[in-house]
């Protein structure tokens, strides 16, 4: 067979199977197992696949079509100008949280107009936010706290990958260990899970190979939104920032919630599909000033 014999096989197997785009994983696939890239098909296509190299393509693609998520199958993910390892147990990065990163940066750069800041990354997983801010502001310090064990495998190798001395991780618990420094912060910024727990398994087929824990929400999706903002809100300078990426229709609540708090001057960020994706509110914590 040669390689684009194998191509268009692979491809046909990833359609059959229902995937959404099946011409670019299979590019994917072959690029990840063989190191062979687009041009390189147009190339060198006719040459005949070696049978150790068809079978290592097909054994991915057979995954592929059993609905095991791409950036699993490949290790490896791009969000924004980053590299990011992911596997198991961590959270794949999305697209969509690049919108809830530039919020973040700009209102750093409406409110402080400089970058020497203290930021926390609550639930951090791979670290694509904690290193994407890291990379945009060197001269900040950013804190990455995550409690799966798994994901912080991921995390410290992302940090390292990306080499980024500015980002420590912090093994903790967002709902029991917001006094696991003394120090205040400018920035909180998180992506919590926030899916409402009975509708996790109506999700994609994808996702269920997603860790549960990075996901759930609790009963109405907001459990980590409260525990957030009611726990972390004293942990903020006065006039630092809290910020958030949200589930699709959770702007309103979380918004209030965090009105109700004394955040002020929401603003927010929305997605390619339109949803209000990222929220940001200014802290009003008069007990302790900004430095
Ligand atoms: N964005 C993820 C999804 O749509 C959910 C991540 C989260 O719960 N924060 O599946």
């Amino acid at each position: 067979m040669t390689y684009n014999e194998l191509y268009r096989h692979i491809i046909s197997v990833l359609k059959k199977a229902g995937i959404d785009s099946p011409a670019f994983d299979a590019l994917c696939i072959f690029e990840s197992k063989l190191g062979l890239t687009r041009h390189d098909l147009i190339m060198t296509g006719n040459k005949k696949a070696e049978k150790d190299q068809c079978d290592a393509v097909e054994e991915l693609a057979t995954k592929r079509a059993e609905g095991y998520p791409l950036q699993y199958l490949l290790g490896m993910w791009q969000f924004m100008d980053s590299e990011f390892f992911v596997g198991e147990g961590v959270l794949i990065p999305r697209e969509d949280t690049s919108v809830v990163v530039q919020l973040c940066l700009d209102n750093i750069k409406n409110l402080y107009g400089t970058d020497n800041l203290s930021i926390i990354d609550l639930c951090a997983g791979s670290g694509a936010i904690s290193i994407s801010l890291a990379k945009s502001l060197p001269n900040s310090k950013v804190t990455a706290l995550e409690l799966s064990d798994k994901a912080m495998y991921y995390l410290q190798k992302n940090i390292q990958h990306n080499r980024c001395n500015n980002v420590e991780a912090v093994s903790g618990n967002v709902f029991t260990d917001c006094n696991i420094t003394d120090a205040l912060y400018d920035v909180i910024i998180s992506n919590p899970p926030y899916i409402i727990s009975s509708e996790i398994r109506t999700l994609q087929k994808e996702v269920q190979y997603e860790p549960v824990m990075a996901l759930d929400g609790g009963s109405d999706g907001y459990d980590f939104y409260r525990a957030i903002i009611s726990k972390w809100s004293k942990k903020l300078k006065s006039g630092g920032l809290l910020v958030f990426e949200l589930g699709e229709n959770q702007y309103d609540t979380v918004s209030d919630l965090m009105c109700s708090q004394g955040f002020k001057d929401i603003t927010f960020a929305t997605d390619l599909g339109n949803v209000k994706r990222g929220i940001c509110g200014v802290s009003l914590n008069d007990k302790v000033k900004l430095g």
